[in-house]
């Protein structure tokens, strides 16, 4: 068993003690490891589930040349001088499910509604707008250059060709996959099972909702915040609740984490002077470092792995994230450092998180040599600019900056102080959250 200290001593950058969030990040990916059960699921319960193998197209999307327009549909040899006016006869109609059954020579042309079949003999269709009909409703004239050869005909297999992969395993399914797949006919799926989270709250100062707010006490915010960030990725839950601050409870309580989970959170307790107790806990029955990460908020993280059995090794596996307490440190470590692991083990395809940037309206007070994700509010003025203003608090424990703000402001490792109108990155949290 390769221990996390041989293979994170192989990192570059490797600092226990100020590890920048991009060899965290390189660190904990390399220790995920996706799940492989597969089940087979309805379509609409495929909704958000990733994808567990290539869904090749059984068929062509469309299944048949067909018109993009309401018009006339008529074979391109009728604009042979691509000058003057075209005269074409109706020879019949076709519908959207209906088709026309005939055949046309070149001097005729065939009503034809949007979705119809092309009839037999005709690639091009002109639409009404631009024809006259004649009085008699038999005929219709246009102008030779108002319609292209082949315009206005959506070919068979555009959309999806047969024999072609229409959606690659790992995919996390969205509304458009769920049409997709049904646009093939396929009406059931094989996803990869649920990851499954464990996770509570350690320090004896929490309380749970219902419980009286003695002096010096807290609620326990974190396990609402967690259990929110992880019903986004779709993943199944096991709320361990609170854990007094005691080893006999800590242990108990991720050792049966570790028995029925892939991965275990938990938030507080690894702070300077909290964690030489959970450190010692830890290495009983698991392999875990303690980091104190060049980032802000969210600087001690704990990461590793913890077993169900009494020594390292032994009984069950899970991936261990020991957040810090603080409750916006918590989304953020989250957000930064745990989320992409989740997906990678959930067997997802993942891609880095979209940024842009935008002008800050404040000076912003920021130090070379650490991370920063500050709180902002992003804006785009009249002439499609985006702006971003810090959230007042940038406080660790401040979680009201979290909810007024709707974006992280993204100060990189080696940047310093942020002056008015520089450009900053920000990431939305919309599509994010
Ligand atoms: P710790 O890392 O355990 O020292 O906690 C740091 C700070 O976060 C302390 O002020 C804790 O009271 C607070 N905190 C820890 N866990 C939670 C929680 N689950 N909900 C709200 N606040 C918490
Ligand atoms: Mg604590």
């Amino acid at each position: 068993m390769t221990t996390l200290n041989e293979f994170s001593r192989c990192v570059a950058q490797y600092d226990p003690h100020a590890l920048p969030v991009s060899a965290a990040q390189a660190i904990v990916r390399q220790w995920a490891t996706p799940v492989t059960a597969i089940e087979r699921v309805a379509l609409r319960d495929a909704l958000d589930r990733v994808l567990a193998a290539d869904i090749v197209s059984p068929i062509d999307v469309p299944s048949h040349d067909n018109s993009a327009m309401d018009g006339y549909a008529f074979n391109q040899a009728a604009l042979a001088n691509g000058t003057g006016s075209v005269h074409l006869s109706i020879a019949g109609k076709a519908l959207a499910g209906h088709p026309f059954a005939g055949r046309v020579d070149a001097s005729q042309c065939v009503r034809v509604m949007t979705g119809a079949s092309m009839p037999a003999d005709c690639d091009t269709v002109v639409p009404q707008e631009l024809v006259e009909r004649s009085a008699d409703a038999a005929s219709i004239r246009f102008a030779a250059d108002a319609v292209t050869a082949g315009a206005n005909r959506r070919l068979a297999g555009e959309d999806l060709a047969r024999g072609h992969a229409a959606l690659r395993a790992g995919r996390i399914m969205r509304a458009s996959d769920l049409g997709l797949l049904a646009s093939l006919g396929i009406g059931e799926v094989e996803v990869r099972r649920r990851l499954r989270v464990a996770f509570f709250s350690t320090g004896d100062e929490l309380r749970s909702l219902g419980e009286p707010l003695d002096p010096g006490s807290v609620y326990d915010s974190n396990r609402y915040t967690l259990f929110a960030m992880l019903r986004r990725l779709n993943v199944d839950m096991l709320d361990l609740g609170v854990v007094r601050d005691e080893p006999a409870a800590l242990e108990a309580a991720l050792r049966s984490a570790a028995a029925s989970a892939d991965v275990v959170l938990t938030s507080g307790g690894i702070s300077v002077g909290e964690a030489d107790f959970t450190r010692q806990l830890l290495q009983t029955f698991g392999d875990v470092a303690f980091w104190s990460l060049a980032m802000r908020p969210g600087r001690p993280f704990a990461f590793g792995r913890v077993w169900s059995g009494a020594r390292p090794g032994a009984g069950a596996p899970a991936l261990f994230f020991g957040l810090p307490g603080n409750p916006v440190a918590v989304m953020v470590a989250f957000y930064q450092i745990v989320r992409d692991v989740l997906l990678l083990m959930s067997g997802a395809t993942t891609r880095p998180l979209p940024v842009i940037h935008a002008a800050s309206r404040r000076p912003i007070r920021k130090r070379a040599g650490r991370t920063e994700f500050q709180r902002g509010v992003a804006e785009q003025d009249a002439h499609g600019h985006w702006h971003v203003t810090p959230t007042g608090s940038q406080s660790s424990g401040v979680l009201s900056s979290m909810s007024e703000a709707n974006c992280f402001i993204v100060l990189g490792h080696d940047e310093g102080e942020i002056e008015q109108g520089e450009r900053v990155a920000i990431m939305l949290f919309d599509g994010l959250i």
